[in-house]
């Protein structure tokens, strides 16, 4: 049995991540209706659904300087230096206004000496002047401006390029498109993006008990839940899922779901059929399709048998990942081993990696304290600190009905066996 740290690094390591020359497609930053029709409320429904949440495979530079132009960051007025540097209240400057410059408006006029622009938050600077006066720094007498208090030099001048210089990298590679970045390549007009392929994820569940939710049950039967919650961390993770259905448990109808699985995705996952039971084919197929088993169970709880296999491939391995049946275990071991891998695969750069945080268990945690334990349950800030609530009742890898609401996996060590209330703990941040 493996342990949590040796497991990882096998695991992930086998990911190799999307190649920045095939693996990638052209995507507008906006949707189409957004262009033609312009911000409509109709059009706003989909906005942003085409770069939003994609990763980009390659950097961004941009032949604009940003600002575009000297521009002013206040209402006041641009004015010379030289012309206000020594004025106080006593002995104030008394400047002629020769031109008003609203934003989005090219200025006309060049300033001489004893002349002021009045001018606007965002509008261009007029030729000759350096500095912006605020207007509640002066007085305004018909169409002369007297200013009672001397700027400093360049103040509330927003210089070209003073934030980004044309030529230089905009946005890296590997990053994921948020607000934030589609705003800045909304301002450098980057309409068209060179983002990585949604990774393919080839997701199907086994056993002969297992139904769809829409049959009746018949005796002994149970509803497939396993794959509706991974196909929806799926996508959640960025990639895209290949539904493949529900497989018996015999070997021709495995082999053959396996043999399709890993010829149309990057990662596949089967949940079911990886213990030891007489029913538990996966393993002995994988090896018969020239799979190579890396990873066969982890010291973890709940999740102790997880297969991983590889598929050797012209581009990069295909990852394959045999999840325990039981909806718990099955869950958890994605959220720890599969989630990191697929974002990893995706070509996310940074931040792929599980993310702990560290809380206060609201109540004692226990485990046996020979494999690592996760206890299930909710993270949340109380007066600015993180506190962990472990699921009510049975903490069961069976046990499906209070896994609802999990944000947090709280994590026991082996040979901790408890968690006193109150005592810090290290918590698995869960995006569900
Ligand atoms: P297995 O790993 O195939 O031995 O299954 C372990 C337990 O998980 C059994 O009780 C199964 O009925 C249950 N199980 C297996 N697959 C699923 C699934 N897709 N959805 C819900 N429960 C499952
Ligand atoms: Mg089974």
């Amino acid at each position: 049995m493996l342990s949590v740290s040796d497991a990882e690094n096998i695991i992930f390591n086998l990911v190799q991540p999307l190649n920045t020359q095939q693996d990638t497609e052209l995507v507008d930053l906006l949707s189409t209706g957004d262009a033609l029709l312009g911000l409509s409320p109709w059009s706003y429904s989909f906005a942003a659904a085409r770069s939003a949440d994609r990763i980009l495979a390659s950097e961004v530079t941009s032949q604009l300087d940003f600002p575009h132009w000297d521009n002013s960051a206040m209402d006041g007025y641009a004015v010379r230096y030289e012309d206000v540097y020594n004025c106080n209240e006593h002995k104030p400057a008394v400047l002629e206004i020769v031109e008003e410059i609203p934003a989005g408006v090219q200025p006309k006029s060049t300033i001489q000496s004893g002349q002021a622009a009045r001018i606007f938050t965002g509008a261009v600077m007029p030729a000759g002047t350096d500095t912006v006066v605020m207007q509640e720094r002066t007085r305004r007498e018909g169409n002369r401006v007297i200013i009672l208090t001397a700027p400093k030099l360049q103040e509330f001048v927003r210089k070209r390029g003073m934030y980004y210089r044309a030529g230089k990298q905009l946005l890296p590679s590997g990053i994921l498109l948020k607000a934030s970045e589609i705003a800045v390549l909304a301002a450098f007009q980057c309409t068209q993006l060179k983002v990585f392929r949604r990774p393919r994820v080839a997701i199907f569940s086994t056993g002969d008990e297992l139904v769809t939710p829409d049959k009746p049950l018949q005796p002994g039967q149970i509803v497939d839940s396993n794959r509706y919650a991974l196909a929806t961390l799926i996508r959640q993770s960025g990639a895209e899922p290949i539904m493949l259905g529900i497989v018996k448990d015999k070997p021709e109808a495995l082999k053959e779901a396996i043999a399709y699985a890993i010829a149309h995705a990057d990662i596949v996952i089967s949940s079911g059929g990886v213990s030891v039971g007489d029913y538990d084919y996966v393993e002995q197929i994988l090896e018969s399709l020239g799979g190579k088993i890396h990873v066969r169970d982890i010291a973890t709880k709940p999740g102790k048998p997880l297969t991983v296999a590889t598929f050797e491939n012209d581009v990069r391995p295909i990852v394959y990942f045999g999840l325990p049946g039981n909806p718990v275990a099955a869950l958890v071991t994605f959220w720890r081993f599969v989630q990191p891998a697929i974002k990893k695969l995706s070509g996310l750069a940074q931040g792929w990696e599980p993310v702990y945080i560290k809380a206060l268990a609201r109540q004692e945690l226990c485990s046996g304290g020979k494999r690592e334990t996760y206890v299930w349950g909710q993270l949340s800030v109380k007066n600015g600190v993180y506190e962990f609530q472990p699921a009510g009742g049975l903490q069961n890898s069976g046990n499906l009905i209070n896994l609802a609401q999990t944000n947090g996996l709280a994590v026991l060590p082996v040979g901790t066996t408890l968690i006193a209330a109150k005592e810090q703990v290290q918590v698995l941040q869960i995006e569900s």
